[in-house]
């Protein structure tokens, strides 16, 4: 760790602005500052070249939607009872209540009382009910879709799932070309229109999950790759790429790149098989709680008050909106209930020590807690499985048996955090119990593929 405040810190009160660059099931090792030796990727790797890289960057759930609520509110999801997806909801359950309660506040809700236009591009993917709609969740603009997915091609419409309309409440929606440039459009073209105003943009691209779809110019680039979903995928992440640069580019005409705070994330680890994902080297993958499926890629870039840098202690995406709020200017007092700490003066060295002792994570048949270096996960079917990170990163060795004691403390404090939770607001169909628990005895791709 070696990272300062730069000169620049004294010089301006202006309000930053902050972007969210959020892929979708992105595969740990699948970005050239993670070490791909197959995907390139140098508009992203210019980012995390001009920030701070995050090496111990966790999400606070292994799947889409939960992970998405706990980024946008701050607060583990598990504790207002958002621990599963979003599915159809079960007959026992409430549809009312099949999204982001509207007791829980987003970042938008935060930044808007701060004086911040508020806008999303893509996936929403916190419920569908009207109550639960971006624009009634803090959010001035909306561009995309409320469900999980979507095609990325207008022709294709084999999944009525991911065939879904894109609703825009400041637009007539365009017809869909690609759709992560028809996201990038809108994200290059929301920063112009706002660029002299403090903005929050949540870019929150579909790329690389499924449906598993890329434009042939962009294949062509990959036409090494022998596995065809793997090609797709890197064709996917290319392009996801190419319009992240757009929006760095148009930031800097504007002016606004060095205080402009952007994070670039996953919202969980890839999926391996079924997008062609390697989470190398980390062990798992998206649904369980191995590294693989809640370590992601992670940056924050703000050249104007962050030294670009390496920060190595763990930080949670939960971090973001309570260090937004401080950034903007708010205050964060107990109310807010944030389970997120503001990373700032962690990451410029004002203050030593953790951002977080302890991470916690709780998915359907799995829970999950790092302390320090120690990394517990407790299953249904057998002793808890215990890994030192620093010397087994990638989770090989389970040393539970050496370390009784630190077995028993960290499941009592993992139990006493399971039992203060309400119970859930609705569930995932009961055959994704056995999927889940069957993925944590799979094997793992760990290193990185020859070029
Ligand atoms: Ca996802």
């Amino acid at each position: 760790m070696f990272l300062s405040i730069t000169k620049g810190q004294c010089q301006t009160n202006k309000k930053p602005n902050f972007i969210i660059i959020l892929a979708d099931d992105l595969g740990y090792g699948d970005v050239g500052f993670t070490g791909s030796t197959q995907i390139k990727t140098p508009h992203i790797d210019a980012l995390a070249k001009s920030g701070v890289v995050f090496t111990d960057g966790y999400v606070s759930g292994p799947v889409c939607a939960p992970s998405r609520a706990g980024l946008i509110t701050g607060r583990n999801q598990v504790n207002f009872g958002y621990d599963n997806n979003l599915t159809d909801a079960l007959p026992q359950f409430n549809p009312e209540y099949s999204g982001l309660p509207v007791t829980e506040k987003t970042i938008a809700d935060r930044l808007s009382n701060l004086g911040y236009v508020n806008g999303i591009i893509g996936k929403w993917h916190l419920g569908e009910k009207e109550q639960f709609h971006p624009t009634n969740r803090g959010f001035d603009e909306f561009w995309g879709y409320l469900g999980g997915g979507h095609n990325y091609f207008p022709s294709d419409t084999s999944n009525k799932k991911y065939n879904r309309p894109i609703i825009s409440n400041y637009k007539e929606p365009q017809p869909i070309t690609y759709i992560t440039d028809d996201k990038g459009d809108e994200c290059v073209d929301f920063i112009k229109r706002h660029k002299d105003e403090p903005f929050f943009l949540y870019a929150s691209f579909n790329a690389p999950h499924a449906p598993m779809q890329a434009l042939e110019e962009d294949l062509k680039l990959y036409a090494g790759i022998k596995n065809e979903k793997r090609r797709t995928y890197a064709a996917m992440i290319h392009r996801l790429d190419v319009n992240i640069g757009r929006m760095i580019k148009e930031l800097k005409a504007q002016e606004i790149y060095d205080d402009t705070v952007i994070v670039f994330l996953s919202d969980n680890g890839g999926p391996d098989t079924n997008n062609g994902s390697i989470n190398a080297p980390y062990n798992g993958r998206k649904g369980i709680l191995l590294e693989g499926g809640i370590r992601v890629p992670f940056v924050i870039s703000y050249p104007e008050k962050l030294k670009s840098g390496i920060y190595n202690k763990a930080i949670t995406s939960l971090d973001l909106a309570p260090t937004f709020v401080a950034l903007a200017g708010g205050k964060i007092t107990k109310k807010d209930r944030f389970d997120g700490v503001n990373i700032f003066p962690f990451i410029t060295n004002k203050i030593e020590g953790n951002p977080h002792e302890t991470l916690m994570w709780r998915f359907t048949i799995s829970a999950g807690i790092r302390k320090g270096n120690w990394k517990l996960v407790r299953l249904p079917d057998r002793m808890p499985l215990l890994f030192n990170l620093e010397e087994d990163p990638s989770e090989q060795n389970n040393v539970a048996k050496e370390h009784w004691d630190l077995v028993q403390t960290m499941l009592k404090e993992l139990g006493n955090w399971d039992v203060s939770t309400p119970h859930v607001l609705f569930l995932e169909g009961a055959k994704w119990r056995r999927n889940q628990l069957d993925l944590y005895d799979k094997k793992y791709q760990l290193t990185q593929p020859k070029k």
